[in-house]
């Protein structure tokens, strides 16, 4: 029997492939906090654990905020803390959740939920503007609180195997299950370029997104197998059905290899590389097993949001430190990259956060966490020297660069008058994500070392669609002639003043984008370590001139579409 998945059946849920492969086990459901939680009924004997699991959840919230605090500058934001940290603490919720539990008999995780959201309710109806504010730093807090009383928050068992259901994930998190033995995640929101869904992807986990309902009809434990070649989940399957995919596994599990016997360059000798972008220790096995040449891009976030807060220089200098050993070549650490869709533990709302306080911008209002950060660079940067780059986020303006150029020639000169080395010559580059740096780029490129395409956001930015909404998915088009325009417009302005060029989103690990991109003269390429062989085989099976007449004609079409289309005739061609 063979599955097509056209439509949603009872047995078989029709979602969009996100990250490629098969995977069949144990269901695993994660209600996210935010949905509505129902009553459920607990005896006299369970009241005592019930309110204990309050106050613990109490001091761990207050803890984390904390913890927050002490890497925060601003005014504003120290006063949204100390904010929710008079909602934490407040005693009347406390009187109100212990009522509901000891009067009522109802489980914690209800009584919070409710006590919350019937404040909320009266907020909502006094129509005050200054109350609206406090409705999110309310609902934050709801949300985080029940997380922590839930026993499935707390106390959530992975089986070996276990397929991720959830409405969505941070990237954290799924590492968290990751590390514990899951093999496959179902999203019932999120685009290809969310965040978990490239981390997905770079541990090599099969992903389906837009699964439309997942968490209401998936129940955990129940037997499914994730198809996300095809496109689709089937619950239940028989044994028949079962024994043909398990089959399918075994064959595909040896067809990945990583020969790299043509060398790195193309049929006619013109020289690539290609990298890795790694966020997480857990995703370097890939790194070497696909052979990378260095990582291209080190995300960096990790670090701040999670169970693990590595905060601290040592600890920050710790994870760089295992990057670097744990790989050959070099390594482009980018600085925090706050903001957007990640933005975890933040306690700042924004209306529009990927049009807000995101990456270099936040970083420059924040100094103590970017002096932190930037001391654990350059000081490993001193200890690896010509292994390190460092690469800025979300620039949109020149001005950004003359600014943390000269945080980092002070942090240098700190670390030099205390006897510590660093790399003189330490590359410093910039992401091009926003159109601005694209559209200006000889003024961005004449300032620093490199430039990194982030095609992620830079199409996110140039097609106003939201990289992480399920809505407009289709919208999401990488590859889309606008975004290849600006993206040569890039490679011109960056000629002209002689810096490098390469790209990090992951256009560079999409076959059509890979190809027009070495049309366009990029010759270095980072994407998750998993795209490594099927990139490596396209580039070097063609010449260079193949990759230029594409990418010429490319940029003219109207359409992903046409350049689908003229892709297959491409290849067929040129094979
Ligand atoms: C990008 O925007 O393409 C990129 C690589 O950065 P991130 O995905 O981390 O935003
Ligand atoms: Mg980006």
């Amino acid at each position: 029997m063979s599955f097509s998945f056209d439509e949603n059946t009872e047995t078989t849920i029709k979602a969009r492939s996100a990250a490629s492969g098969i995977s069949i086990g144990p269901a695993l459901v994660i209600k996210a906090g935010s949905q509505k939680i129902s009553p459920t009924a607990i005896t006299e004997s369970e009241i005592e654990a019930h309110k204990e699991k309050f106050c613990s959840a109490r001091a761990s919230l207050v803890q984390e905020l904390e913890k927050m605090s002490g890497g925060l500058q601003d005014k504003s934001t120290a006063e949204i803390i100390e904010a929710q940290q008079q909602i934490i603490e407040d005693p009347e919720i406390k009187r109100t959740v212990f009522e509901i539990v000891e009067k009522k008999l109802l489980s914690v995780d209800f009584a919070v939920y409710e006590t919350f959201s019937s404040f909320i309710e009266q907020l909502k109806e006094s129509g005050s503007e200054l109350f609206r504010q406090r409705i999110i730093d309310l609902e934050d807090i709801r949300d985080r609180y029940v997380s922590k009383v839930c026993d499935h928050a707390t106390e959530l068992k992975v089986p070996e195997g276990a397929i991720l259901v959830a409405s969505k994930i941070s990237p954290t998190e799924l590492v968290n299950y990751y590390e514990e033995g899951a093999g496959g995640l179902v999203l019932e929101k999120g685009g290809i370029t969310s965040h978990a869904v490239i981390i997905a992807k770079s541990l090599g986990i099969p992903c389906l997104i837009n699964a439309d309902k997942a968490t209401k009809v998936v129940s955990s434990n129940e037997m499914v197998i994730l198809d996300a070649d095809k496109g689709g989940l089937i619950l239940d399957p028989s044994d028949e059905v079962l024994k043909e995919y398990a089959e399918k596994l075994k064959g595909a599990q040896v067809s990945v290899k990583a020969d790299r016997a043509a060398g790195f360059e193309t049929k006619d000798g013109f020289p690539f590389k290609l990298m890795a972008n790694v966020e997480f220790e857990a995703e370097l096995p890939r790194v070497s097993e696909m052979k990378s040449q260095g990582i291209g891009l080190l995300r960096t976030e990790s670090l701040l949001f999670g169970k693990k807060l590595r905060k601290d220089v040592e600890d920050q200098e710790a994870f760089y430190t295992a990057m670097l050993e744990n790989s050959e070549g070099p390594v482009t650490i980018r600085l925090f990259d706050i903001g957007g869709d990640k933005n975890a533990r933040r306690p700042y709302k924004e209306a529009n956060p990927f049009l807000g306080w995101r990456g270099i911008r936040l970083l420059l209002d924040e100094k103590k966490l970017l002096r932190s950060q930037l001391k654990a660079i350059l000081t490993i940067a001193g200890k690896y020297t010509g292994r390190v780059k460092l690469l800025i986020p979300m620039i949109s303006v020149v001005d950004e660069i003359d600014q943390i150029r000269d945080e980092i020639e002070k942090m240098q000169g700190a670390l030099l008058s205390s006897g510590t080395p660093i790399d003189e010559d330490l590359p410093i580059g910039i992401m091009v994500e926003v159109p601005s740096v694209a559209l200006s780029a000889f003024h961005f490129a004449k300032k620093v070392d490199f430039l990194s395409i982030g095609s992620n956001d830079l199409t996110q930015y140039t097609l106003a669609v939201d990289r992480g909404n399920e809505k407009i998915h289709t919208l999401f088009q990488h590859y889309h002639p606008a975004v290849l325009k600006l993206i040569k417009m890039t490679v011109k302005g960056a000629e002209k003043a002689g810096t490098n060029v390469s790209v990090c989103g992951e256009l560079a690990g999409d076959e059509i984008g890979a190809a027009c991109l070495m049309g366009f003269g990029i010759n270095e390429l980072s994407m998750v370590p998993n795209s490594l062989p099927a990139i490596y085989d396209l580039l070097s099976s063609r010449n260079k001139k193949d990759f230029d007449e594409l990418a010429e004609k490319a940029v003219d079409l109207s359409s992903s579409e046409e350049l689908e289309q003229l892709f297959r005739e491409w290849k067929d061609q040129t094979a």
